[in-house]
């Protein structure tokens, strides 16, 4: 018999293909001191839970993937402040989301703005964060600045390309169909591009000078492109392997290559305290109910069928961002 305080979640007791997530019972989490308890409205699907399952990166089995999630709170841990049952948060920062319900630091879960709904509020998540953090950290890239983003119709590619061409930045994207530069374009692109001889196009596009700055999510396969397509000291954001992971690499190329920059940024140093959070939430919602960031939410898919999401993921059959929704 199914226990009354069970929940539905994804649970993969081995690593391989998407075929390795199954749904489960598992028991209800309780929040422990200084944590809430969420119910979950919307799950965000990430690359990382794709290298997790495959075994890229290293997890302890069984295992339930999931790090981003919006929904309602439902139970406050010993000690909680500011949050009480009821409140509408989304996090990126927590576990096992691909969940009815899970637990999260209440000083890692966000308050979600009334004019925000929730699936909105999972899909800017990570892929919004990753997108803030990139334009003004990374590399902030200033007016007049030329920026090439790869995947350009891809979660972070939408939003990057949308934040750097409201600061004034020229972007130029790579993209693998036409569906997908149109929707790049309608974000913000100014020359959308395919991936065959991109470097060159660059050049051309440049008139030979090259880009200012390359952020690089897809990897192992542009990276040879992308450093021949910065300019000389020029900067390289490389913040993901959507391809593959780049192979280890001589540094004695970045001198030759142009006294290149190059940085390999993960999302988790960009939310070091409190005050760096709430920033980055603030302008990402700003934006939104500004009405100059629109989240594009390319596809959703119930909980139970988490595989169909990472097969759709991996095969490039995605733009923007895919959710899982429990309960359906
Ligand atoms: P996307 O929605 O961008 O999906 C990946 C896209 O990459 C595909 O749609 C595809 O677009 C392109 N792509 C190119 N080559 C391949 C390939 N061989 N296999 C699959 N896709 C390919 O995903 P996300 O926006 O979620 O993530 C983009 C990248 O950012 C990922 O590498 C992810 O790991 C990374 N990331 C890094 C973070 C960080 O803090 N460092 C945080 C969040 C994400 P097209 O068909 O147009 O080529």
């Amino acid at each position: 018999m199914t226990p009354p305080d069970s929940i539905q979640a994804i649970v993969l007791t081995e690593h391989g293909g998407p075929d390795v997530l199954h749904s489960a019972r598992v028991p209800l989490p309780s929040p422990g001191p200084g944590q809430v308890r969420v119910r979950t409205g919307a799950v965000g699907v990430n690359f990382i839970e794709t290298y997790q399952r495959a075994g890229i990166y290293p997890v302890q089995l069984p295992f339930t993937p999931g790090m981003e999630a919006a929904g309602t709170v439902e139970a406050v841990g010993e000690g909680v402040t500011g949050l009480s049952v009821g409140d509408r948060v989304t996090t990126t920062e927590t576990e096992a989301t691909y969940a009815e319900a899970f637990v999260v630091d209440a000083e890692r879960a966000v308050v979600i703005p009334a004019s925000v709904d929730i699936q909105t509020a999972a899909a800017v998540s990570l892929q919004g964060v990753t997108a803030h953090y990139l334009s003004t950290s990374s590399y902030p890239a200033r007016s007049g600045e030329v920026a090439l983003v790869h995947a350009g119709a891809g979660g972070v590619g939408l939003l990057l390309t949308q934040l750097l061409a409201t600061a004034g930045v020229t972007v130029i994207t790579t993209t693998s169909t036409p569906k997908k530069a149109a929707l790049s374009r309608a974000a913000g692109a100014q020359h959308t591009i395919g991936y065959d001889a991109f470097a060159t196009r660059v050049r051309e596009l440049t008139g030979g000078r090259g880009v200012d700055v390359v952020y690089d999510g897809v990897g192992k396969d542009t990276f040879d492109g992308s450093l021949a397509s910065l300019r000389i000291r020029g900067t390289f954001v490389l913040f993901g392997g959507a391809s593959g992971q780049v192979p280890p690499f001589n540094l004695q190329r970045l001198n030759t290559a142009g006294s290149i920059t190059i940085t390999r940024p993960t999302s988790t140093h960009f939310l070091l305290n409190r005050a760096e959070r709430e920033w980055r939430y603030r302008e990402l919602f700003e934006a939104i109910e500004a009405g100059t960031l629109a989240v594009r939410i390319g596809a959703t898919f119930p909980l139970a069928e988490a595989a169909a999401a990472h097969r759709a993921l991996e095969g490039r059959g995605t733009t923007g961002k895919t959710l899982l929704i429990p309960g359906r």
